[in-house]
């Protein structure tokens, strides 16, 4: 794009002013997130504060394409929407883990080997130290939670904002937990609902910004 000013193009990497001496583009590189340099009006409060706004806006669309959300919408839009839905995936798993029996949180089956002949015939199990399925899923989900966050307030997003979203998850989490509970479900219900909870909870967002 030719400037109206100077009747060359810009180089888009520098300084968008134009230096006195020459009349051509200022060959100075602009303020981080901004288009002109200091001498250019870079040090002003409102440039400034636009720049950030860029800077900002920026790490929301790549928090946005590292978290593999939806770019339908606005970058903000979706990590709240992302806080949310991991919100209530971790506070479901807290469920699923708080229901564990001790042993079961760290120790499982690893191997089970079946003697027939020997001094002692029977079944060899061997128990090993392994971290539980929904332990593992549980501090996964947790770490993300703590990175979108994160990155939810490194793009200017007000914190009390994504605390709100945050505990709106976990609220979602605890009213489904409520409802199944009324619905006394049997043993094979209540597995398939463990199962079956985090994954819906996880689309909820996503499905409504499709
Ligand atoms: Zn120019
Ligand atoms: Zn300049």
């Amino acid at each position: 794009m030719t400037c109206a000013t100077c009747g060359t193009p810009h180089n888009p990497d520098k300084c968008n002013g134009h230096a006195k001496s020459t009349g051509k583009q200022c060959t100075a590189w602009p303020i981080k997130g901004g288009r002109v340099c200091i001498k250019h009006g870079g040090k002003a409060g409102q440039v400034r504060a636009a720049a950030e706004k860029r800077i900002q806006e920026a790490e929301a669309v790549k928090a946005v394409v590292t978290f593999g959300l939806s770019r339908e919408v606005d970058p903000r839009d979706a990590l709240l929407e992302e806080v949310h839905r991991t919100a209530g995936a971790v506070a479901w798993l807290h469920e699923q883990v708080q229901a564990l029996r001790t042993e079961d949180v760290v120790w499982g089956v690893t191997e089970e080997v079946t003697k027939d002949a020997g001094e002692f015939p029977g079944v060899d199990t061997t128990r090993a130290a392994k971290v539980n399925v929904w332990v593992e899923l549980w501090q996964r989900e947790r770490l993300h939670l703590v990175k979108v966050c994160k990155e939810a307030i490194g793009s200017g997003l007000e914190e009390r904002r994504v605390r709100l979203a945050e505990q709106q998850g976990a609220m979602l989490a605890g009213v489904i937990k409520a409802i199944l509970g009324d619905l006394d479900l049997t043993p094979e219900q209540q597995t398939t609902a463990a199962r079956v909870v985090p994954f819906r909870l996880r689309s909820v967002a996503s499905g409504a910004a499709a």
